[in-house]
């Protein structure tokens, strides 16, 4: 290998762009004429200032995100927003909420949501084992609504939405927390949008979350300080000491992905190009491997297979490890092997895994 870095497969805080690194290694020491380090200025402080617009700024331009929406980077990952959101808008609605539920992220979004109020599954994929997303008109929804909730790539499973869900009028809300940014979205479908950034937008630690004016409207005025949504935009994400580094690592990325991969259709592209590389060695494996997801379905970020010999699959992460391709061990629920190739995985990479699951079948079939 020409880098001392080994492929790291992660599912979450996942590999990141090595430019990435670099930049934020030489800023550990000393911001460009400042003298101090990024992880030592306030946040109040007007270097920091520039730090949060610019990731705003970068947001806004990759995922045309217009003037009507809020960007906001909050705390206590995506699970928190999986309370915020029916903390914030079931409880008290006298409306009922309903979750489409293609794996397990999305369960327990809507297990959260039970405790706010009146739930309804408007499609759930658990009896097919979360294999695949719904049609269009599969998905029941309710009569008015407080909201509906999609999760737009189960990571665990890798079942990914491959078109956007159009609910009309009824507020849409979408866990995008495993392929934000990894292509082009209409964010104007969605009322509101969160994401964990630990997988394609910076390090763990920060979520980001877009949210359409006039969803703050309905932002219960007794809410608690920290968990409502108005405050936070009206102090712009600076109601309490935000996470400094990760706001930073995100404008680095997003910096990143404006400026040298060129913005999310060419990313799109180069995502869908790995995860073709492996599952074309899965379709052409005659079943030695086995893809979880249904081909429609299939994720660009989680490529989830099983081995036709179970008891194959510590061998295949351990010879995988030797070649410095890490952490491909399937999540315990689903078993098999989960290669995630989020935007910062080099297709060299994943062009490593695919010759090393050729060889693998070859000696092991
Ligand atoms: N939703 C999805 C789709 C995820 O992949 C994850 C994390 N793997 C979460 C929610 C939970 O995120 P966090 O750990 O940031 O709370």
């Amino acid at each position: 290998m020409q880098s001392p870095r080994a492929f790291n497969f992660s599912a979450g805080p996942a590999t990141l762009p090595i430019s990435v690194l670099q930049e934020a290694k030489q800023d550990l020491l000393s911001l460009p004429g400042l003298g101090i380090s990024v992880l030592e200025i306030s946040h109040r402080s007007s270097t920091f200032d520039k730090i949060l617009n610019q990731a705003q700024d970068n947001l806004r331009d990759l995922l045309s995100i217009p003037d009507n929406y809020r960007i906001l980077f909050l705390q206590g990952g995506a699970t928190l927003q999986f309370s915020m959101i029916p903390m914030t808008f079931l409880r008290n609605s006298g409306k009922t909420a309903d979750y489409i539920v293609t794996g397990a992220w999305g369960k327990k979004a809507l297990k959260e949501a039970k405790r706010e109020g009146s739930t309804r599954v408007a499609w759930t994929g658990e009896s097919d084992n979360f294999t695949r997303a719904p049609l269009t008109e599969d998905v029941i929804l309710g009569k008015n609504p407080a909201y509906a909730h999609c999760t737009s790539n189960e990571t665990i499973q890798g079942v990914q939405f491959k078109y956007q869900i159009d609910t009309g009028d009824i507020p849409l809300f979408c866990d995008m927390s495993s392929d934000f940014l990894s292509r082009p979205i209409d964010i104007e479908k969605y009322s509101l949008v969160y994401a964990g950034a630990q997988k394609n937008a910076g390090p763990a630690g920060v979520t980001i979350v877009i949210i359409r004016e006039n969803m703050l409207d309905k932002v219960p005025s007794d809410m608690h300080t920290l968990l409502d949504y108005k405050v936070h935009v009206n102090k712009n994400s600076l109601y309490n000491t935000p996470p400094v580094f990760a706001i930073y690592i995100v404008m680095l990325v997003t910096n990143w992905l404006r400026n040298e991969i060129g913005g999310l259709e060419k990313m799109s592209a180069i995502n869908q190009r790995k995860s073709e590389l492996l599952y074309d060695v899965i379709d052409r494996s005659d079943g030695f491997y086995r893809g979880h997801a249904t081909p429609d379905n299939r994720s660009w970020m989680n490529v989830t297979w099983h081995l036709r010999d179970k008891d194959l699959k510590t061998t295949f992460a351990q010879e995988a490890q030797e070649r410095e391709l890490l952490n491909l061990n399937g999540h315990v629920s689903v078993g098999g092997i989960r290669a995630s190739i989020y935007n910062a995985m080099p297709v060299d990479g994943v062009q490593a895994l695919s010759d090393f699951m050729v060889d693998f079948q070859s000696r092991y079939s």
